[in-house]
């Protein structure tokens, strides 16, 4: 078995500058997997790594970034059983989501991972993480884009960060995980996305940068205007509402608002700010003035994997009358009980 391992950057390969702060360093995760004999052990695949240029604190990614990584997927997927994608976890989630829809017809893992601690510390969480994603991306046929940490795996376009110092960092509230890693490596098989026939070549949809895409938190005070302001040169808005789907519905002007954007043609698709649950445009008056205003409902999708699916769909080239259709069903098992094909 033979993995690739592309490494973007993140803390996990971080070094320590002379100021104490952490910071990518070429060629330096590099000298670090070299010098630790437990990755020459049997049960570890044989690996190449990848360095992107310029190595990024996650924070720094854009999707240019992301057709950079889909870009090595594809011109070496027929070399490689499996993808390991180290990444920062600041923005992970986004990567993951928005990989789980730009690579169609996945036959192998790309599993996304990273660390709380670099490698080149004592207490690092790195070391578990690279050894599991290894050995998981060799053995299993994982048909999808994951993303592994601490002891689980997640669906990469269900995961979201929850903890910005615990070493298990990640969750996928509205779904199950797709395994779990205790003395036993433990894959969910059932709930994997069917594999895609074996005639089926890869198709990788690259993400325009130039989009106009954006996300915005309600919250309480928040003006009509200022939500004219953050939609006027947009196509797609990821409107993080409460609850089940609610906004201010006193708020005549606001709704306007939203009412003229999605008459020009902008997708607005209403998310939750809860963690855990979906949304429901019919529970509250306040939220089926949303619907009445245009907007769609993103049902228990994440922000980040709505917000990645809104730039896949624009990317694909889908007028704004498809991407709301298709944003309301599952393309990747981003979304529950909604499938197509
Ligand atoms: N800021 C870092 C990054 O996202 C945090 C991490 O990797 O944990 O690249």
């Amino acid at each position: 078995m033979n993995i690739l391992l592309i490494h973007t950057g993140g803390t996990i390969g971080m070094c320590r500058q002379d100021d104490g702060s952490y910071a990518p360093a070429p060629g330096y995760l590099a000298a670090l997997m070299a010098a630790m004999p437990e990755l020459r052990a049997a049960q570890i695949p044989q690996y190449t790594i990848h360095e992107h240029a310029p190595l990024l604190d996650s924070a720094n990614m854009t999707p240019s970034d992301w057709n950079g990584i889909a870009a090595v997927i594809a011109a070496h997927y027929n070399d490689y059983d499996g993808f390991v994608v180290l990444h920062g976890t600041d923005t992970m989630a986004y990567t993951a989501s928005a990989l789980a829809f730009m690579l169609r017809n996945l036959r192998k893992p790309v599993l996304l991972t990273g660390s709380q601690i670099p490698l080149c510390e004592l207490r690092s969480d790195g070391r578990d993480n690279l050894i599991t994603a290894l050995i998981v991306a060799a053995r299993y046929r994982l048909p999808e884009v994951c993303l592994l940490f601490g002891d689980c795996l997640l669906r990469g376009c269900r995961a979201t960060k929850l903890s910005a110092t615990g070493f298990d960092a990640f969750e996928s509230p509205n779904f199950p995980v797709l395994g779990s890693f205790g003395i036993h490596i433990e894959i969910a098989e059932r709930l994997l996305l069917p594999m895609p026939a074996a005639d089926a070549p890869l198709a990788v949809q690259t993400i325009d940068p130039e989009l106009a895409v954006g996300a915005l938190r309600l919250f309480p005070g928040i003006s009509a205007r200022l939500i004219a302001r953050v939609l006027e040169p947009l196509s797609g808005l990821v409107l993080e509402a409460y609850g089940a789907g609610n906004a201010p519905a006193n708020d005549g002007a606001l709704l306007d608002v939203l009412a003229a954007a999605t008459a020009r043609g902008v997708v607005i698709v209403v998310c939750t700010q809860c963690v855990r649950g979906g949304v429901d445009l019919s529970t509250y008056a306040t939220g089926a003035a949303l619907a009445r205003a245009g907007a769609i409902s993103g049902f228990d999708m994440t922000a980040e994997a709505a917000l990645a699916k809104l730039r896949y769909l624009f990317s694909a080239g889908y007028s704004s009358a498809q991407a709301r259709r298709l944003m309301q069903q599952d393309l990747r098992g981003e979304l529950s009980g909604r499938r197509q094909e």
